[in-house]
């Protein structure tokens, strides 16, 4: 673990497309005036003066809700980025980094399709080292993978759908070796009782953390996505970042929510108590042949035939999500920690289905 002490050396801008590193971010009629608080008249934006809320256009650097963000994770402002959901902000990641047909990134399959789309979206090669049969990394593989043009790799720990962490030991492997940007997914970082890697950024200049008001914050309706990194990266990032990504009314909702961290706590201990329910349950449906361990808010479960079950979960109104075209998930279904009644429904369900 005293590797975790060595500082690594790093130099972002041999990283960075050549025309990314040229770009002025534009630069809007809220970033030259931002003196707020005064009692100013505002006649920059041609914005409708007459008030409803919404409209003047809203802070481009979300200031107040990167304030307190950087004070509940322990970071400096700087270290944040918040895009319009995390899939923004792993786009703008791909943007940044990645030239067209040229270079390429690494995935971990079974894993969050997302990296796949943007790679497809950006023109980006993919290239895909499977998990091992334990849903962990093949470190060794992934070394004989990359090349000098492997510019990002991305490591969704809880894992999406297996619902596992990735092994501590084995992420600190890759970030020692691999000379890229390493983009380690959070999403469900808070059904876990283990640190995350947001506390790594001093330590590792090429490490970036994605983590999102969409699941254990309850907030997916409002698209909110944040993005943790060095200063130098995310000063990158919002060269290239479109200036009102984040609109007025997310912020604000995204403000309150933050604030109630008390009532995210209760409901995401409810989910996590429920989750362990669900699993013992599950164990229990005769034609369940293997339940995953989670760190998430989902349970990736081996049916013996998912097609067939997931058609007669419809029948009773209830949507799973069947995951079997992925490697390593034949005959899966994924199912999300519901409330206790949900959860109820769906174990009555299953037991009784023929
Ligand atoms: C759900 C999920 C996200 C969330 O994306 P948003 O755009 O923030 O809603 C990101 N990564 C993974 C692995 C997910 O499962």
């Amino acid at each position: 673990m005293t590797r975790e002490m060595s500082k690594k050396q790093f130099d972002i801008t041999q990283l960075v497309r050549k025309n990314v590193l040229g770009l002025k971010p534009y630069s809007s009629a809220r970033d030259e005036f931002t003196d707020f608080d005064q009692d100013m008249i505002f006649l920059d934006a041609n914005e409708n003066p007459y008030e409803n809320g919404v409209n003047r256009y809203p802070d481009p650097q979300q200031r107040s809700l990167k304030t307190i963000l950087a004070d509940q994770k322990q970071v400096s402002k700087h270290n944040i980025l918040l895009g319009n959901g995390s899939d923004e902000v792993l786009d703008l990641i791909y943007r940044a980094f990645c030239e067209p047909e040229i270079d390429n990134v690494i995935t971990l399959p079974p894993t969050y399709g997302m990296y796949t789309v943007l790679a497809n979206i950006n023109n980006v090669e993919e290239k895909k080292v499977l998990l091992n049969a334990d849903f962990q990394p093949d470190v060794e593989g992934i070394f004989n993978t990359i090349n000098e043009n492997s510019k990002i790799l991305f490591i969704c720990s809880p894992n999406n759908p297996s619902g596992n962490l990735i092994e501590r030991e084995r992420i600190l492997q890759i970030l020692e070796r691999f000379e890229g940007i390493v983009v380690i997914d959070e999403a469900y970082i808070d059904f876990t009782d283990k640190e995350s890697w947001v506390r790594n950024l001093n330590t590792y200049p090429n490490l970036i953390v994605t983590q999102t008001l969409s699941k254990a914050y309850g907030l997916a309706g409002i698209r909110l996505g944040v993005c943790y990194a060095s200063k130098e990266i995310i000063n990158i990032l919002n060269k290239i970042k479109p200036p009102y990504n984040v609109n007025e009314l997310t912020q604000q909702r995204a403000l309150q929510r933050v604030r109630d961290k008390d009532q995210i706590k209760i409901e995401v201990n409810t989910i996590i108590e429920g989750r362990t329910e669900l699993e013992k349950a599950l164990s229990q449906v005769s034609f369940a042949e293997k339940v995953f361990r989670s760190d998430a808010n989902f349970i990736l479960t081996r049916v013996d035939d998912a097609n067939k079950r997931y058609d007669q979960l419809i029948k009773e109104r209830i949507v799973v999500r069947n995951r079997s075209t992925q490697p390593l998930c034949e005959n899966t279904l994924r199912f999300t920690v519901g409330t206790k009644e949900e959860n109820d429904k769906l174990i009555k369900v299953l037991k009784q289905l023929k």
